[in-house]
């Protein structure tokens, strides 16, 4: 018999509780393929199965990469391999539902709505507090969340208490979910000069969105940049299109 040790620097907290695996499998259906990164001991893949889905799994621990694949189960396909480097060839609509790593969230996030072959959705258990600052829940908009919701709609499902993990971990989760990811808002727009306005507009939170933005356009708005909307950014960068033409 193998004895397993939880690796901390591969983030992994293990869901311990079926019904929280349930809950994350909430968008997903018959016959969906599906991504799940980091499978670890398979307690949300099996639920994605039970649901029906085709699933591929990247799990980087090599013991649990071995161990999952061994299994041999129909309809799972498990990778080894570190999910930011992996290329997936994926040809298909594919959804992403996974307890992700807390040490590469933004990574994750970021590689999966950025990418060419970009998910219909991800549904992720990730850090309560991340997942407040993505959906905005005090209404103050941050880099992350405006980054988030160029590319889809975020909504916060549920908290997740820390007991459901072994090991515990020092923080509560939630499940956040992204529906609709799509890069229709730079059919138009220069997704290059979009990100460099939001980074400079968001250098200091402190100051006003129209001083830390006047090395790039003049601008009359007296907020500061936790209050401006994703229109708002992209009415600025359509603004500062027009004059470059
Ligand atoms: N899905 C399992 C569950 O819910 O119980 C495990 C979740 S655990 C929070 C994170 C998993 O991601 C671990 O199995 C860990 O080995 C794996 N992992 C960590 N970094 C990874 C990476 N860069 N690429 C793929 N998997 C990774």
């Amino acid at each position: 018999m193998v004895i397993f040790f939880p690796k901390k620097s591969l983030g992994q907290n293990f869901l311990i509780q079926p019904q929280v695996a349930l809950d994350m499998a909430f968008s997903v259906s018959n016959s969906d393929l599906v991504v799940e990164i980091g499978p670890g001991t398979g307690a949300l893949t099996k639920k994605l199965l039970e649901k029906g889905a085709r699933v591929i799994a990247v799990e980087k621990d090599n013991l649990l990469y071995k161990r999952l694949s061994e299994e041999n189960v129909d309809n799972l396909e498990v990778i080894h391999g570190d999910v930011l480097e992996t290329d997936l060839f994926i040809k298909e609509p594919y959804k992403i539902v996974a307890n992700i790593p807390y040490y590469i969230t933004g990574k994750i996030i970021r590689h999966f709505l950025e990418t060419e072959n970009q998910p219909t959705s991800m549904t992720l258990l990730i850090q309560k507090e991340v997942a407040e600052r993505i959906v905005a829940k005090d209404s103050k908009e941050s880099l992350l969340s405006i980054s988030v919701k160029v590319y889809g709609n975020p909504t916060y499902i549920k908290t997740v208490k820390r007991g459901n993990f072994n090991p515990i971990p020092k923080v509560d989760s939630a499940i956040l979910h992204i529906e609709n990811i799509s890069r229709d808002n730079f059919k138009n727009l220069d997704e290059n000069l979009f990100f460099k306005v939001l980074k400079t507009g968001f250098s200091s939170k402190r100051k006003k969105v129209s001083k830390n933005l006047k090395s790039l356009i003049r601008i009359e708005d007296p907020r500061r940049p936790e209050d401006l909307s994703l229109k708002d950014w992209l009415d600025i960068v359509r603004k500062m299109s027009q004059q470059f033409q």
